[in-house]
């Protein structure tokens, strides 16, 4: 699950960023309103985190231009207390869920889950299925219906990637985008690189899916 947080409370954002992390989830940061707009409307994330006040443009304005261009990944709109107003304002404009300042971080994981469900991507337990490959992410296994094979944290979330989009085709800034983030270093090569440890794994487990490549398209 790759998450964008949009919040410019720096100490906040961090922490929340670290906790996220560790309960692998992925998570890019934006400070400021126009930056998380232009992060958002990539379409590459599973849930978007969005503080109301925010510098540059303010949330219910991000969340209303997301909402119209389409975009509909699940919002959960961040307000300070006391501010009834701006929830009612942030339901109406398209969001999914909402947060009073200051929340406990376990509340926070819970409404992801609940999101992460009403997504209705994952099925049962969150397990991730494509013709007769399953992967579970509670385990990191991978199988088929003859065997199975564990995965590492990035293979797992590469593979859920290229499963939920299914027979489309997927270029390797996609990838990177969805699977690195933004400000990496990671090249295509890597992507490569991950893409022929799967084949491997693949063909370990006899699975009836292939990773195809197409030339100069992804
Ligand atoms: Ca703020």
């Amino acid at each position: 699950m790759k998450i964008l947080m949009v919040e410019d409370e720096k100490r906040l954002a961090e922490a929340i960023a670290q906790i996220l992390k560790e309960n692998n989830y992925l998570v890019d940061l934006a400070r400021d309103g126009e930056y998380g707009l232009d992060c958002a409307i990539t379409g590459i994330y599973d849930i978007i985190i969005l503080d109301i006040m925010l510098p540059k443009k303010d949330g219910i304005s991000v969340l209303r231009e997301i909402r119209r261009k389409k975009i509909e990944t699940p919002v959960i709109m961040l307000t300070a207390k006391g501010e009834t107003a701006d929830i009612v304002n942030g339901l109406d404009s398209g969001a999914d869920d909402y947060l009073v300042k200051p929340f406990p971080t376990e509340e926070l994981l819970a409404r992801l889950r609940a999101l992460g469900r009403r997504k209705g991507e994952l099925m049962q337990d969150g397990i991730v299925q494509a013709y007769d490959v399953e992967l579970n992410p509670n385990t990191l296994y991978m199988s088929s219906q003859s065997d199975s094979v564990k995965l590492s944290a990035r293979e797992f979330q590469l593979m859920e990637f290229l499963m939920k989009r299914n027979d489309m085709v997927t270029s390797k800034n996609m990838i990177i985008e969805k699977i690195w983030g933004f400000d990496t270093e990671a090249d295509e090569h890597i992507v490569e690189v991950y893409i022929s440890f799967l084949r491997k794994k693949l063909s370990c487990i006899e699975a009836g899916v292939e990773i195809k490549t197409e030339r100069g398209l992804g």
